[in-house]
C-alpha cells in the first residue's frame, strides 16, 4: 500500500445508516450488497412511513436490508419509489403490508427477521408447499 493512502481509505467503512445502528463494514455489506446510493432512497421512504416523516439515520438503517430485498425484485429500477402502508388485521398472518410502486408486499409474522416479500410470491410459495404435502 502506498504510504500516502490514509488508513481509513484502505478499509471499507459501513454506510452512515448502518453505522448509526452500530454496524461494522461487514454487517453493512450483509444488510445490502448494493451501493448505499441505490438502497437508501427506498429505505428512507420506508422509514418515513413506518417510523416518522423525517427519519433519523438510525431509523433509515432499520430498513436498509428490507429495501435491498425489495430492490432485487425490480429490474429495471424505477426512478421514483412510491410506498403506501396498508392496514393489517388483528389476526393477520402478516405484521406489515404495504405497496411499493403498486406491488403489494408483506412481512410474515414469524420468528426472527423476515424480509418483505411480494404477496403474489408468498401465495405461490404456499401453493407449492401444499403440493409437496
Ligand atoms: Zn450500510
Amino acid at each position: 500500500m502506498p504510504a500516502d493512502v490514509p488508513l481509513e481509505a484502505a478499509h471499507p467503512q459501513p454506510c452512515r445508516f448502518c453505522a448509526a445502528n452500530g454496524y461494522d463494514a461487514e454487517l453493512c455489506k450483509f444488510a445490502h450488497e448494493r451501493p448505499v446510493d441505490t438502497v437508501a432512497p427506498l429505505a428512507t421512504k420506508l422509514a418515513s412511513i413506518f417510523q416518522q416523516r423525517t427519519p433519523t439515520d438510525e431509523q433509515v438503517g432499520y430498513f436498509m436490508q428490507d429495501a435491498a430485498a425489495i430492490i432485487s425484485d425490480f429490474d429495471p429500477l424505477p426512478d421514483v419509489w412510491r410506498v403506501r402502508k396498508l392496514p393489517c388485521g388483528v389476526d393477520d398472518e402478516f405484521v406489515m403490508r404495504f405497496r411499493v410502486n403498486d406491488v403489494t408486499y408483506v412481512v410474515e409474522d414469524a420468528e426472527g427477521y423476515n424480509e418483505p416479500v411480494r404477496l403474489a410470491t408468498f401465495r405461490q410459495w404456499q401453493r407449492e408447499s401444499e403440493v409437496l404435502r
